[in-house]
């Protein structure tokens, strides 16, 4: 049995309409983020139609998270600073006033369209390097504990990616913005967390970046 799967979830609407939805069942203690992508391409195939036509969610926010970066770095010139590298090609940076950075897809301020997109033919021009938040990204309702799950993933995982920012900014890397994002977010605040030195989605075993609370709904059968 597949330690990741990605099932069917009847959903009725107000209306009393059925439609398909998706939910997940974790059955190995060792399941990782890539077992959990795998699982759900598998869903993919087997129960969506393809994208083609359609490039809705890639108008949308779209965060990165430290592990997206190595194969994002893969598009680039090889060098000494591969957060900075990707965000300063595909990312943009924000420090809210309570200082707290999102990192995202850049996208064109008027169309939303991120910047990797390719808006006439409506598809990815990344796309075997596209970003954790893309690949776990489907259009019909998630369950609650799988909504849960790719939020964990996407807040832990884009700290981790502030964190190495501001590492690498602090070992020479040009700042992002004017102003280094050190004298704007303490460091202090971003300590390692279960993201740290986790490279690949293969690498980040989803029971220990998770909450113990989701760990527990995700166990559970059924
Ligand atoms: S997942 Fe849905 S919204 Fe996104 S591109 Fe595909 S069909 Fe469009
Ligand atoms: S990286 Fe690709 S899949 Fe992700 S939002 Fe951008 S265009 Fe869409």
């Amino acid at each position: 049995m597949d330690s990741v799967q990605i099932i069917p979830l009847p959903v009725v609407d107000d209306l009393g309409l059925e439609s398909l939805g998706c939910d997940i069942v974790i059955h190995d203690d060792l399941a990782t983020v890539a077992d959990l992508l795998a699982a759900l391409d598998q869903f993919a195939g087997q129960y969506l139609a393809d994208c083609k036509g359609c490039d809705g969610c890639c108008r949308e926010r779209a965060p990165l998270i430290a592990a997206d970066i190595p194969a994002l770095a893969s598009l680039l010139p090889a060098g000494s600073f591969p957060a900075h590298a990707v965000c300063a090609a595909f990312g943009e940076l924000t420090v809210s006033d309570n200082g707290a950075a999102d990192i995202c897809f850049r996208r064109d301020p008027k169309s939303g369209a991120c910047c990797l997109l390719d808006t006439k033919h409506k598809c990815c021009t990344a796309h075997p390097c596209r970003a954790f938040v893309c690949r776990s990204h489907f259009c019909i309702p998630r369950s609650d504990k799988l909504s849960r799950l790719r939020e964990e993933i996407v807040n832990g995982g884009e700290n981790e990616l502030t964190r190495l920012l501001l590492a690498e900014e602090a070992q020479g890397a040009r700042p992002l913005q004017d102003k280094p994002l050190s004298s704007q977010l303490s460091a202090a605040d971003y300590p390692p967390n279960p993201h740290s030195g986790k490279a690949h989605y293969r690498d980040l075993i989803i029971k220990d970046i998770v909450s113990t609370s989701l760990w527990r709904q995700l166990k559970k059968e059924g």
